[in-house]
């Protein structure tokens, strides 16, 4: 066999991994080099193989996942590559924990939460069971404090549970548009000190929107009791979600009916909540493991096509490595275990698209930039659901099977769901690309991550065509960090900066319908921001939530440059 590769990894990627994911002895000292990260995670997850004789040779696997990894082809969720093969061995992103109408449902919740949390994860709720401010409180004949209040116990047990020196947790949290208290949790994050460990959405149905497109009015319901307590015009609370949505970027919304249309197990329950970034719809207490293909590594030799031969071949592998996590992960919860195996589902994504739209030479912002996404995301999602039907013959069906939409199709897979979308936001740090399906948020640019680290870069392809070009690096340099467009700078050459568009130059429209292109071929959701330059109006923000409502989206989420201070998560947002 031939040595194994060692990982080319940029300064901010050894960074990143130094402070958060290398393991560390009992006084702090880092005792692992990034190669020894990759080897522990891959003999790790390769050692589920042996649940599934005859299996693939444990040594191969081991070597295969090692290399897909170093080459930064294809890296899982955070935790697992902070947890597998140490003695948390939690290797999910992402949670979602059922809230009902009771003091003892909302305080195991909360700590449910903070255990998840402990372990890197992140936890999304719905918090419409509850009932609403006011309503009566048989035990003390008292009054409810309403989902609001609760939620403030939610967020300040996020920040007293520092996770275990990892990440600070992060969480969703949903209202469906009809609960009665709406109006209050919509206003909730006008204030910027408020549930700062969460990002709100607002669960819009379709019975609400067509209300909104004929302007009537719909029903609020108490949970509690099923009855309407009022009728609002669905107009009125529209305007003020995109009002909301447009000062301060929160809260977004979820299609709660196009969520649940394709709900994989509708014999389980439907789906009322999402993890923290919205790319994951799962039942209560549901998890999902991630991972992303780099896919501006999946270039033919000469660099001016998609190598689909090569992505065959990793598809099936990374599908494969996701579903063993499944078997690795020591779940927080046994409820958790039970119900996440069940479905078993996984998210294979990708990252690197904005990058390898750049070596292709195609701006984001076109109809073949739209055209290659959907392209690629088909061949993925169909190669990735093929694999998955492999494992099925060699494995078994989830468990969930009978009853599911899948048996209605006759698809006999392991997994419930194969594709989704992720954030990638630091998982692609490490693999030094783009962030997920993102435009380039700038030329130059800064990224906190975690919190405190603070990272700054160039785009290694502007570097490279800049220098071919001869331009003056110290003079752009210095202009280029005060905007993060380049659309303006006249001294480079056009051709550049048609191809360098970054994400305030992009039309709102053209991001939602990037997004819907790759929602097509997810079988979860998709995480995107859809960014508005600090021009953009409220009319901007209703038209690309009710454009994504129209391209079957499950959610949105919007963001104005300049309207927030702080981000919850470590996103490719700049600050
Ligand atoms: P990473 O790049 O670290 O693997 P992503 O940015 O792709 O993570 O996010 C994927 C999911 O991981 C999120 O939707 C969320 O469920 C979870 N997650 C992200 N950041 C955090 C955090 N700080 N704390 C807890 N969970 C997180």
């Amino acid at each position: 066999m031939t040595r194994p590769l060692s990982p080319r990894l940029t300064p901010n990627a050894r960074t990143v991994l130094r402070q958060r994911y290398l393991a560390r002895d009992a006084k702090g000292v880092v005792t692992e080099t990034p190669a020894a990260l990759f080897q522990r995670v891959a003999a790790d997850i390769a050692s589920a193989e042996r649940l599934y004789p005859p299996g693939t040779r444990l040594a191969l696997a081991a070597r295969r996942f090692y290399d897909v990894m170093a080459s930064r082809t294809f890296l899982p969720n955070s935790p697992t590559l902070m947890n597998a093969g140490r003695p948390l061995q939690q290797l999910s992103a992402c949670f979602v924990l059922p809230v009902d109408d009771s003091l003892e449902s909302i305080f195991d919740a909360v700590k449910y939460q903070a255990l998840i949390h402990q372990s890197g994860g992140g936890t999304g709720f719905s918090f419409s069971r509850l009932r609403p401010a006011a309503d009566a409180v048989a035990t003390t004949s008292g009054a409810a404090s309403g989902p609001v209040s609760f939620m403030r116990v939610f967020n300040l047990s996020t920040d007293v549970i520092k996770q275990g020196g990892t990440r600070r947790g992060a969480n969703m949290g949903i209202l469906r548009v009809d609960h009665p208290d709406i109006l209050e949790f919509i206003a909730l994050k006008q204030n910027p000190m408020e549930m700062t460990n969460f990002n709100l959405s607002v669960g819009l149905t379709d019975e609400f929107m067509e209300a909104v497109r004929h302007s009537r009015r719909y029903a609020l319901v108490n949970p509690r009791t099923k009855r309407p307590v009022k009728r609002l015009p669905a107009a009125l609370v529209f305007n003020r979600l995109v009002e909301a949505a447009w000062q301060s970027g929160e809260p977004g919304v979820v299609f709660l009916d196009t969520i649940n249309r394709a709900n994989p197990t509708p014999q389980l329950g439907s789906i009322e909540a999402t993890n923290p970034c919205g790319e994951q719809p799962l039942l209560g207490y549901e998890s999902c493991t991630l991972g992303s293909i780099n896919v501006a590594r999946c270039l033919t030799r000469d660099g001016r096509a998609i190598d689909y031969d090569m992505l065959a071949a990793i598809v099936p592998l990374t599908v494969r490595f996701l579903d063993d996590v499944l078997d690795r992960t020591r779940f927080p919860l046994p409820a958790i275990d039970r119900q996440t195996k069940l479905t078993r589902k996984i998210g294979l994504g990708i990252m690197g698209f904005a990058d390898l739209l750049i070596r292709l030479g195609i701006p984001y912002d076109t109809e073949e930039a739209l055209k290659v996404g959907d392209q690629l995301m088909r061949a993925i999602q169909s190669q990735a659901h093929a694999a998955s039907e492999q494992l099925a013959t060699e494995r078994g069906v989830f468990p969930a099977y009978q009853g599911s939409r899948l048996q209605d199709e006759g698809r006999r897979r392991r997994n419930a769901t194969v594709t989704t979308i992720a954030p990638t936001g630091t998982i692609s740090i490490i693999a030094d690309c783009s962030a997920g399906i993102e435009p380039l948020y700038g030329i130059s640019v800064t990224r906190t991550i975690m919190e405190d680290i603070r990272l700054e870069s160039f785009h290694p392809e502007f570097l490279k065509q800049a220098r071919a070009r001869g331009l003056a690096l110290e003079t752009l340099r210095r202009e280029m960090a005060h905007s993060e467009s380049i659309r303006h700078l006249t001294q480079i050459p056009e051709d550049m900066r048609r191809l360098f568009v970054t994400a305030h130059d992009i039309s709102p429209a053209h991001h939602v319908r990037m997004q819907a292109v790759f929602q097509r071929s997810s079988d979860s959701g998709v995480s995107k921001t859809i960014n508005l330059p600090p021009t953009a109006t409220p009319k901007d923000v209703a038209a690309a939530f009710q454009l994504a409502h129209e391209l079957g989206c499950k959610g949105l989420t919007v963001y104005r440059s300049g309207s927030r201070a702080h981000q919850v998560l470590a996103c490719t947002h700049v600050q």
